[in-house]
C-alpha cells in the first residue's frame, strides 16, 4: 500500500488533503474508495461513472450539523439545510436526513425526490426565482418549512395561491446584501445586477418585508440571503451576515415584528486541486455567522434569530470521484515543449464545470501504479466540441495509456446534477460505496430511455 502522495497532479506540496474522499487509498498501486478497488468497479459497472463514497458524504453532513450547533447553542439554534442542487437521489436525501440535516430543495423534481425519500414537511424548503403553480402547490401541501420568495411578483403570486387553499405560506424573503463574494462571475449572486433577490439597498427587501406582513395568507419566518459560491472568506460571511441582520433590526423599528429565522444560504468553498487555498472549516465558518449574530443581538437587545444555512458543495463535491476509461492519446508539439491529450469516455456532459465556470480538476491513474515521471496532459472528452474540456493542464502518469482508468476527483456536486444529454450521451450512473461493498443510487441511461423519449422513435 502506497500512500496518497503521489496520487494527484500538480501536488508541489506533496499533500491531496481535502481533495479526495477520506476512505481513498492505493493498494498495490490500484486505487480503492469505500473499500471497492476501481478496476472492480469500471469492469462491473463500465464506465463513465459517478462514485460517492458514502461515509465520506454523511460526516462532511454531519461536521456541517455539529459545527452549527457547537456555533449557535448560546444563540437562537441552527439548522442545516443540505442543497439539493449540488447533487440529490433519493438515498442522498435519507443519508441526509438520518444525519440530521434539512434539505433545500429549487424544484417540482428536487421537491418530490425529497418526499420520495420520506422527508417530511418541516425538514424541507422550496427555493427559485420562476417558481411554477404546481412547484408552489406541492410545497403548500407538503407543509415545507419555508418558501424563499425571490421578489414582489412572486409574493403575490405565493400569496395567491395560498388563499385559493386557505392556507398559510411560510415565507423566506431573498434579500442581496450587495456583499459579492466567489469565484466566477455566474455564481456571484449578492450583487445587485442579476436576477434573484429583493436588494436592500433599492428598498425592494423593506417592501416585501411590509407586503408579507400585510398579507392574509403569508407569514413572514424569515430572511435569506446566498452570496455566492466557492466562497473561502470568513469576512464575506460576516460582511452579509451584518447587513441581513441590520435589515432584521430596521423591520423591528418600521414595524414592530422580530423576524424569527435568518438564513445564510450555502457557498462555502471546497479543494479541487491541491493548488487551491484550504478553505476553512464548517466550525469555522459557523463561528463566523455567529459572531455576527452575537453582536446583532448585543447591539439591538433583540432576541437571537434561529440560524439556518445551506451548503451543497462542501458536503457533496469532495465525497465522489469520476472514473472514466481512457481512449485515443496523441501529443502535441507547442513552442515550448509538448503536450499529451488524453481523450476520456465522457466530457462536458458529465462534468460541464470547466466550460461554465472555467473550474480546475485534477486527476490520477487509478487503476494501477502511476510511474514516477509525469507529463504535461490535457484531459478531454469524446464531444464534438473543442471546448470539450475536462482538465485544461494536469501532470499526469507518463505510463498512462489506453484501457487505463482514470479517477477525476471532487465531482460530486454540480457534476450528475449538471449532467446533459449532449451528442445523445447518456448520463453515467452514480454508485454508493460503502464497506467495500458498490450499489446504483442512480442507474447510468441507456439509449434506450433516450430513443423512450423520442415520439417517431
Ligand atoms: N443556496 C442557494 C440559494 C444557492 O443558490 C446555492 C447554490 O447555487 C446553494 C445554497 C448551495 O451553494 P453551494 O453548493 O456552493 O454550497
Amino acid at each position: 500500500m502506497t500512500n496518497l502522495e503521489n496520487l494527484a497532479a500538480p501536488e508541489p506540496d506533496g499533500s491531496v488533503s481535502g481533495v479526495w474522499p477520506t476512505t481513498v487509498k492505493r493498494v498495490d498501486g490500484e486505487l480503492h474508495i469505500g473499500g471497492v478497488g476501481v478496476t472492480s468497479l469500471v469492469s462491473e459497472f463500465g464506465s463513465p461513472v459517478f462514485v460517492i463514497d458514502e461515509q465520506d458524504m454523511r460526516d462532511r453532513a454531519r461536521a456541517w450539523k455539529n459545527a452549527m450547533e457547537e456555533a449557535f447553542e448560546d444563540l437562537g439554534g441552527a439548522e442545516v439545510f443540505y442543497a439539493g442542487k449540488a447533487f440529490l437521489s433519493v438515498a442522498v436525501a435519507r443519508w441526509m436526513a438520518e444525519e440530521g440535516l434539512a434539505i433545500d430543495t429549487c424544484s417540482e423534481g428536487e421537491l418530490r425526490t425529497a418526499l420520495v425519500a420520506g422527508v417530511s414537511g418541516e425538514k424541507l424548503g422550496l427555493h427559485g426565482n420562476n417558481k411554477s403553480r404546481r412547484e408552489i402547490e406541492l410545497a403548500l401541501d407538503s407543509n415545507v418549512a419555508h418558501l424563499v420568495v425571490d421578489s414582489l411578483a412572486e409574493l403575490a403570486f405565493v400569496e395567491a395561491i395560498a388563499a385559493e387553499r386557505n392556507a398559510t405560506a411560510k415565507i423566506v424573503l431573498r434579500v442581496t446584501t450587495g456583499v459579492h463574494a466567489g469565484g466566477h462571475e455566474y455564481i456571484s449572486t449578492a450583487h445587485e445586477d442579476q436576477k434573484f433577490g429583493l436588494s436592500i439597498a433599492a428598498g425592494s427587501a423593506i417592501r416585501a418585508i411590509e407586503e408579507t406582513l400585510a398579507a392574509t395568507h403569508l407569514e413572514l419566518v424569515g430572511l435569506h440571503s446566498h452570496i455566492g459560491s466557492q466562497i473561502l472568506s470568513l469576512e464575506a460571511f460576516a460582511a452579509a451576515a451584518e447587513a441581513i441582520l441590520a435589515l432584521r433590526a430596521r423591520a423591528a423599528t418600521a414595524f414592530g415584528v422580530t423576524i424569527p429565522e435568518i438564513d445564510f444560504g450555502g457557498g462555502y468553498a471546497v479543494r479541487y486541486t491541491v493548488l487551491d487555498d484550504v478553505p476553512p472549516a464548517p466550525i469555522d465558518f459557523a463561528k463566523a455567522l455567529a459572531g455576527a449574530v452575537t453582536e446583532h443581538v448585543i447591539a439591538t437587545g433583540m432576541p437571537a434569530p434561529s440560524v439556518s444555512i445551506e451548503p451543497g458543495r462542501s458536503i457533496a463535491a469532495p465525497s465522489a470521484v469520476t472514473l472514466y476509461s481512457v481512449g485515443t492519446i496523441k501529443t502535441v508539439q507547442l513552442d515550448e515543449g509538448s503536450r499529451r491529450y488524453v481523450s476520456i469516455d465522457g466530457g462536458m456532459s458529465d462534468n460541464i464545470r470547466p466550460a461554465l465556470y472555467e473550474a480546475d480538476y485534477t486527476a490520477a491513474l487509478a487503476n494501477r501504479e502511476p510511474s514516477e515521471e509525469n507529463v504535461r496532459s490535457r484531459v478531454v472528452g469524446k464531444h464534438c466540441e473543442s471546448g470539450d474540456i475536462v482538465i485544461k493542464n494536469v501532470a499526469l502518469s507518463a505510463n498512462l495509456g489506453p484501457g487505463d482508468v482514470l479517477a477525476v476527483p471532487a465531482t460530486g456536486a454540480y457534476g450528475r446534477s449538471m449532467a446533459s444529454n449532449y451528442n445523445m450521451l447518456t448520463k453515467p450512473g452514480v454508485l454508493a460505496v460503502r464497506d467495500g461493498k458498490a450499489r446504483w443510487i442512480i442507474r447510468p441511461e441507456t439509449v434506450e430511455d433516450l430513443l423512450a423519449l423520442d415520439a417517431d422513435a
